[in-house]
């Protein structure tokens, strides 16, 4: 993005002496530090507020991710009056199965009375769109700008950056802690001395194999999850000619991961198919090939004094329900809406962080379960998801009930 943002005329002037004062420091413009930029940006509560928004790259370093993310109904919504991408591919269906036991699942829009599900987006789109969302507004945004640890003190909190090797200071009201990250990069929780769905870490033991992939017989619109003896397999649908094209999330053991990765693209393909199975024909090409360390962190509190953590970098998640986004995006909704009702104030965390609770709680809590039940090759275990899934066909309540907390999570 070429542009002179505010904070470019900011850096020239500030100096260690000197530090620069901020209501709001949100550290880290990835999609939930941008939109959360962006709300407050936009709302007459909080929009006198001065916002800065540090990030130790540029957006147009996102397009490289090659992330495909699916995108919650519930979470389009809070996003469209921000920036909502064109390229967005509708998921009305979702089929979720276990190779070779029975058990299976629909999840269908029509039976929400939704357009979409969700939507399937590049990681990159959705930033590149935020980043434009926060472009042109009064938000101070620092580039290619490293946050190192922060100082609080009873009235505010100072906060060392540095750009290009020029150490500054910024002193905060508030400061967001939205560095995000990956398992394994992070600093991780507390060892699990309680259910490490409510404060901790967990290491599934797992990779995921990411890439986009063509299928000879699409099913346009249909996303699928199918679990097998080594972890999910997720193919989300993207569109392209025919919707024949698929992201894929393959997650397994990392050493198979690692053996899989050195795969020619026609092994690799050959190999996936057999893993999946032919419901949309063979796999003809891949493209686009990584691969990401999975793992729960959580932190054990999101707030301390005045400094709040969000996204990834309050909770890390397995993707193996495509959550970890849709949540973090609904911390920085709630969070906009705490600053705009209390003002930068530690009172306004304490609110946010009530508020929180019983959604975070939930949404770690049945990504742990599902991805700890469905990744265990055990028979008896099998025989219980094949009856989770069945039971789940049968009971329509229950169905709804788990597909409205994926799609909307409890925001209060
Ligand atoms: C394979 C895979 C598939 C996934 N699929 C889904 C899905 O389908 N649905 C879903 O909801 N979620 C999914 N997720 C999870 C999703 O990617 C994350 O939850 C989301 O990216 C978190 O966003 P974030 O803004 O909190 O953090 P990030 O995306 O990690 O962004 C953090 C930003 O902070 C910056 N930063 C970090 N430290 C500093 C510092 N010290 N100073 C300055 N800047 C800093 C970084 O440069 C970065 O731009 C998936 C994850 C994986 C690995």
């Amino acid at each position: 993005m070429n542009d002179v943002s505010p904070s470019t005329v900011i850096l020239k002037h500030a100096s260690h002496a000197q530090p620069v004062d901020f209501d709001v420091t949100i550290v880290g413009a990835g999609p939930v530090g941008l939109a959360l930029a962006g709300w407050l940006a936009r709302r007459s509560a909080t929009e006198a507020l001065k916002i800065a928004l540090v990030d130790a790259r540029e957006p147009e370093d996102s397009i490289a991710d090659p992330r495909a993310i699916a995108v919650s109904h519930g979470s389009r919504m809070i996003l469209e009056p921000l920036r909502w991408p064109a390229e967005a591919t509708a998921i009305q269906r979702i089929h979720v199965s276990q190779r070779g036991h029975f058990g299976r699942t629909l999840i269908d829009h029509a039976e929400h009375g939704l357009p979409a599900l969700g939507y399937v987006l590049r990681y990159g789109s959705i930033v590149h769109g935020l980043a434009e969302a926060v472009h042109g507004s009064k938000v101070h945004r620092f580039h290619s700008t490293s946050a190192a640890a922060p100082t609080q003190e009873p009235d505010g909190v100072t906060l060392p950056i540095e750009t290009a090797g020029v150490t500054r200071t910024l002193r905060t009201r508030i400061l967001v802690n939205a560095e995000g990250g990956l398992f394994g990069d992070q600093k991780q929780g507390k060892k699990a001395d309680k259910d490490p769905a409510e404060n901790g870490t967990r290491d599934y033991g797992q990779t995921a194999l990411v890439g986009t992939v063509t299928v000879s017989a699409p099913r346009p619109h249909v996303a699928w999850e199918r679990f097998t003896s080594q972890g999910p397999i997720a193919l989300l649908p993207m569109g392209g000619v025919r919707g024949a094209e698929y992201a894929l999330v393959w997650c397994c053991a990392p050493e198979e991961a690692a053996r899989r990765a050195q795969l020619s693209d026609d092994d690799f393909l050959r190999e996936l198919g057999a893993a999946f199975g032919d419901r949309m024909g063979r796999f003809t090409r891949i493209s686009g090939r990584a691969s990401f360390p999975l793992g729960l962190n959580a932190v054990e509190t999101l707030v301390n004094g005045r400094i709040v953590a969000i996204g990834n970098a309050a909770q890390t998640l397995h993707p193996v329900a495509g959550q970890g986004l849709n949540l973090g995006l609904r911390d920085a909704h709630s969070l906009a809406d705490a600053l705009s009702a209390e003002g930068p104030t530690p009172l306004a965390l304490a609110a946010f962080a009530q508020r929180r609770a019983l959604d975070r709680r939930l949404t770690i809590g049945a990504t742990d379960t599902l991805a700890r039940l469905f990744t265990v090759d055990f028979a008896p275990l099998a025989i219980v998801r094949g009856l989770a899934l069945t039971a789940l066909e049968f009971v329509p309540p229950v169905k709804t009930a788990l597909a409205r907390q994926m799609m909307f999570g409890q925001r209060r």
